[in-house]
């Protein structure tokens, strides 16, 4: 099977798959960059030329995401675990209200465990005791008004849950770890106070995280930090407080284009992803308790599609043969194993309907 054929069938959960046409760009650009004549990889992040990626990509986001002019936008290091760690850094610590947050999932867990290392966290929710199979109903959340912020993560990457819905209430800050369900879809940003992604999904290569942070709530930071964990002076520095990941944000401006003109922004991209996820449940719910959703259904994410066969020891096979196939990446995650698709932005439906497919014919056999 061609390499191109196999980057087409990759359901990898991140680092995931990236679109072709960015793909073949990038091999280009590390070569030399069109007009410029020289390696991505050996571009310097003060060139006019960098410069320029910076701006556009700004605006990029700015026009997909339909962003109020009270945002900041931020690319900074460190992954998503790093803003695990800054937002209770520097809004948190030192308080004596605590925060709310969500217990939803993996993802979840690791930001709570690390808040509590700034100070006060109360838990709004936590889905432990169902296994982290279905997300809170409406009237099971109580929010805090005093709380200094309320955070939650958008899209469980591990469990495939995912909220259909804004949370909170529009008195506290809202802070949503967006990471695996970024710019998949449409959503109302300027209802947010601090939203974070990093690229390794939908966006680009692992090195970058987006942060979009809204001017009010940046008025409210507090702490003497260190200048690489200071939102304000990263806002200062434009994003260039040191180093930054040149060819990582090279990468995300080629994806927010392809985005933008070839896919047709995000309304188009979300309409995409419906058909992707539903492709992918009716198969698991038309196999009669073959394959099992771990998902409760109002909760399903239309990134991440976890699921386990029946009979367990099948699913060991079920790997060895899609990877046969050319398909990669379908692996559940090491904490609770089974069978997870991911179809962030980069695959296409083509790719789904092969997995249909072969998911239809292992069962028949
Ligand atoms: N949040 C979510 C929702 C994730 O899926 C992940 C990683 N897959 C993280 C946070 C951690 O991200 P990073 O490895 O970039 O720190």
């Amino acid at each position: 099977m061609s390499i191109h054929s196999l980057n087409e069938l990759n359901f990898s959960a991140g680092p995931g798959a990236l679109p072709a046409p960015v793909l073949a760009q990038l091999q280009t650009a590390i070569q030399a960059i069109p007009d410029l004549g020289v390696s991505v990889l050996g571009v310097s992040h003060r060139s006019d030329w960098f410069a320029g990626v910076m701006a556009e990509v700004e605006s990029n986001l700015r026009d997909l995401m339909q962003l109020p002019d009270s945002y900041r936008v931020l690319l900074l290091q460190g992954g998503a675990t790093q803003q695990f760690s800054m937002i209770p850094m520097t809004w948190l610590k030192g308080g004596k209200v605590a925060a709310d947050y969500l217990h939803t999932g993996y993802w979840s867990g690791k930001s709570i465990q690390d808040a509590r290392h700034q100070g006060p966290v109360r838990l709004v929710w936590q889905g432990q005791s169902n296994g982290f199979r279905q997300l809170p109903e409406e009237d099971a959340l109580s929010f805090c008004t005093e709380a200094p912020y309320l955070h939650y993560v958008s899209n469980e990457t591990v469990e495939g849950l995912q909220f259909h819905r804004i949370l909170g209430n529009d008195q506290v800050p809202r802070i949503c770890d967006m990471s695996s369900d970024f710019l998949s879809t449409p959503v109302d940003f300027s209802r947010f106070s601090l939203i974070y992604a990093h690229a390794q999904k939908n966006l680009g290569p692992a090195g970058v995280t987006v942060v979009v942070v809204k001017d009010d709530l940046l008025g409210r930071a507090t702490g003497d930090l260190p200048g690489f964990l200071d939102y304000r002076a990263q806002i200062e520095a434009r994003s260039i407080y040191n180093t930054p990941p040149v060819f990582a944000i090279y990468a995300v401006l080629l994806v927010t284009r392809w985005l933008r003109d070839e896919i047709g922004g995000l309304a188009a991209m979300g309409r995409i992803n419906a058909r992707k996820a539903e492709a992918m449940y009716q198969a698991i719910d038309r196999s009669e308790g073959f394959y099992q959703g771990r998902a409760a259904m109002k909760d399903r994410s239309q990134m991440n599609v976890v699921f386990n066969l029946a009979n367990p020891h099948q699913e060991a096979r079920f790997l060895a043969e899609a990877e046969e196939a050319g398909m990669s990446g379908l692996a559940g995650h090491r904490s609770i194993g089974g069978i997870r698709a991911s179809l962030y932005n980069g695959l296409g439906l083509s790719a789904v309907h092969r997995l249909v497919d072969f998911m239809d014919e292992f069962r028949r056999r």
